[in-house]
């Protein structure tokens, strides 16, 4: 599994451990850093307690009595990823919107997936849904998680931890077109257009965005973000699955 990690994540996460730890030593000399290192990791201890909390107070945990197929889709992708123990999940309602992610809380994994896209896999698209989970557990495979904290210091170097994120988003986006092939276009294509406008895009075209929606702002706009550009991602994990771009008429006809 290790072919499936992109190389700019290692080249990144070198330089982001490079530049923690430097600052790290900086603040250990300057003792006073400490204090100020322990009160961060305090603020974000409690930030994420209370984050977790309202997630698990109000939210549907999936389990064998509650959504059993996706429970077991989750149970046998950690398998085959070795992913153990297999993360707790919850469906968030959020009005519409379209996310999922992975997170961490006092040393246990959460996948968390908005409503919308779980419906997904009743509206035929179980592919799809089980792309994206299988990319929520590389993230924890990957121990992305973790790293995100312990290389908080390296925001000091401008675009190095975006970089090091969209790095992290393009080897997940592998792992899940490794294990489910058959929902990765479709998985990416439902975060550009909503769970039902997905079947009907053209994604060769909106891959070839890629070459006709180019120039400073799109490239300036990228580098501040976490997540690469959709078509970009497309293109990639069409490129690894060796799928035919998809046209329209077709994606009408056959789904994604
Ligand atoms: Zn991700």
């Amino acid at each position: 599994m290790e072919s499936l990690v992109h190389e700019k994540e290692k080249i990144y996460f070198t330089s982001s451990v490079v530049v923690s730890a430097l600052i790290y030593i900086g603040l250990a000399v300057s003792v006073v850093g400490l204090f100020y290192v322990a009160l961060g990791l305090l603020v974000a201890v409690v930030a994420q307690g209370m984050l977790m909390g309202g997630i698990r107070g109000n939210s549907i945990r999936i389990s064998p009595q509650q959504f059993p197929e996706i429970y077991a889709i989750t149970e046998g992708l950690a398998q085959k990823m070795s992913v153990v123990p297999t993360p707790d999940v919850y469906i968030v309602q959020a009005g519409g919107l379209l996310n999922a992610f992975a997170t961490r809380f006092l040393g246990r994994n959460f996948v968390i997936i908005y409503s919308d896209v779980f419906e997904l896999a009743y509206r035929k698209g179980e592919s799809e849904l089980a792309f994206i989970i299988a990319h929520e557990l590389a993230h924890i495979k990957r121990k992305h998680l973790i790293w995100r904290i312990v290389l908080m210091p390296a925001v000091f170097i401008p675009y190095l931890s975006t970089a090091y994120s969209r790095a992290c988003e393009y080897t997940c986006d592998r792992f899940g077109a490794h294990f489910v092939p058959q929902g990765a276009m479709g998985g990416l294509l439902v975060l550009a257009a909503g769970k039902k406008l997905y079947q009907h895009v053209d994604s060769a075209a909106f891959e070839s965005q890629v070459q006709s929606e180019t120039g400073f702002w799109v490239w300036y706009a990228e580098i501040f973000s976490t997540h690469p550009n959709l078509p970009k991602r497309i293109q990639a994990v069409r490129q690894q699955i060796g799928a035919a771009p998809v046209t329209s008429s077709s994606a009408t006809a056959a789904g994604i």
